[in-house]
């Protein structure tokens, strides 16, 4: 069969290398797709996420039978809706069901009318009554933006001063809504679940995220700097109650609600002394979760979502070792940064998963934020450790035109200690 993948990022080339190794594809059409996915798709730079009636008029004129959405911006616009509706298949859910990871107040809402763990919060429009709020509460407090803002409209505030920076920083020029949490202390997880109506199927493995910018967990949040599965020192039973006391009711309320999801859901998770919480949910693949969660995966990727389209129960396969990624990141990133600069990963393109490059005259030049997951895999954790940062190693890049972070899988190594 022929499929469409709907996005151009790391998440995207995994998405579709993963496709690529189905028996049951022919052909993958990249929209608008990167030019590191051209070894195994046809990309189609022409045509934008959002460009919804070119992108059904390539899905009928090539019958592609699936599109899989990775990223959620064109979820947030309704492309399911729009292509279902031309009578095309979509993995990702629609606008409505979108809505649990564009509007935190939305999923908040939910989750506090169905008893779901998550930090507790309020939901501000107004400035001072915002102000009031935090004086009275104190820090550390946590800032979210109610809205798209790619990992970057949130404001983990230790003190006073970054609170009220951070609600100056949020509130300037915006009319939506700010949501000010509850700081929640503990170990971070990703899990990702296959949802369909009350169906849910948890991947059977967790992965870890390292979100902030820098070594040891310093500077700004980002959309993600490096990552590892699976999370041996989280244990089987926290994974287990995440499914148990999150996902399935979760799923359940969603269905309560009117809602009918269909596609991933992406929870965020943390490790309290009160149990696991929610972060945040959100309505797609994590990036840079994906790539190496899709890269242990052994199952057929089309057979796994015609598994969920029936909501039959399976199990899902996953090769037992384990999979480091570590993000190279333009200078800046997550402010502004620099493009245009030279990078070489030729000797270790099939350990690499291109988000924001592009070729230019047979060089790849940085072309965003995050650039490249260099990846690398072992029997064990130290082992794809080092394996991630040799092949790091073997790109070559101009260090003061790109960084990253040398400490990916630090708690893994050290037992869950930070
Ligand atoms: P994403 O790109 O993952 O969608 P986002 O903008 O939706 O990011 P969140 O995932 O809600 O933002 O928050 C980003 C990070 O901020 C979290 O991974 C976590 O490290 C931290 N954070 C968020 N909420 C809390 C909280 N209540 N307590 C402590 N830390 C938090």
């Amino acid at each position: 069969m022929n499929v469409a993948v709907i996005g151009g990022g790391g998440r995207e080339h995994a998405l579709a290398r993963k496709l690529a190794s189905s028996r049951r594809v022919e052909k993958i059409f990249a929209v608008p797709g990167n030019d590191g996915m051209r070894d195994v798709a046809e990309v189609r730079p022409e045509i934008g996420e959002t460009d919804f009636e070119a992108l059904a008029d390539l899905c009928i004129e090539n019958a592609v039978e699936w599109v899989i959405v990775g990223p959620e911006a064109p979820l947030n616009e309704g492309v399911a809706d729009f292509l279902e509706g031309k009578g095309i298949k979509v993995f990702g859910p629609r606008k409505a069901e979108s809505k649990i990871e564009s509007s935190k107040a939305f999923a908040k809402d939910i989750m506090e009318r169905y008893g779901i763990p998550t930090a507790k919060y309020q939901s501000f429009t107004d400035y001072d009554a915002a102000y009031q709020y935090i004086e009275s509460v104190g820090a550390p407090i946590v800032l979210k933006k109610d809205g798209l803002a790619a990992g970057k409209g949130v404001v983990v505030a230790t003190d006073m001063d970054e609170a009220l920076a951070g609600l100056d920083a949020l509130m300037e020029g915006a009319d939506a809504p700010v949501v000010i949490e509850e700081f929640l202390e503990g170990e971070e997880f990703s899990l990702m679940v296959l949802v369909n109506g009350e169906y849910t199927h948890s991947f059977e493995i967790i992965a870890q995220d390292h979100k902030r910018a820098f070594d040891g967990d310093e500077g700004p949040n980002t959309g993600g700097m490096g990552v590892y599965a699976p999370v041996e020192h989280i244990s089987e039973s926290v994974r287990k109650a995440a499914v148990e006391q999150i996902v399935e009711p979760m799923a359940h309320a969603m269905v309560a609600e009117g809602l009918d999801y269909f596609g991933v859901l992406y929870l965020g998770a943390i490790v309290t002394e009160e149990g696991v919480k929610v972060i945040e949910f959100n309505a797609r693949f994590g990036d840079p979760e994906a790539q190496i969660l899709l890269s242990l995966m052994k199952d057929d990727f089309i057979d796994v979502l015609e598994k969920v389209e029936r909501k039959e129960s399976f199990e899902l396969t996953f090769a037992p070792g384990h999979q480091v990624g570590v993000m190279l990141a333009s200078a800046g990133y997550p402010l502004a940064y620099e493009k245009g600069h030279t990078i070489d990963f030729d000797d270790v393109r099939d350990a690499c998963y291109v988000s924001g490059l592009k070729q230019e005259d047979g060089r790849w030049c940085t072309n965003g934020g995050r650039v490249l997951l260099v990846t690398g895999e072992g029997a064990t954790i130290e082992a794809a450790v080092d394996a991630a940062y040799a092949n790091v190693d073997r790109v070559s890049f101009d260090g003061e035109a790109l960084f990253l972070r040398r400490d990916i899988a630090r708690r893994a190594l050290n037992q869950g200690r930070p």
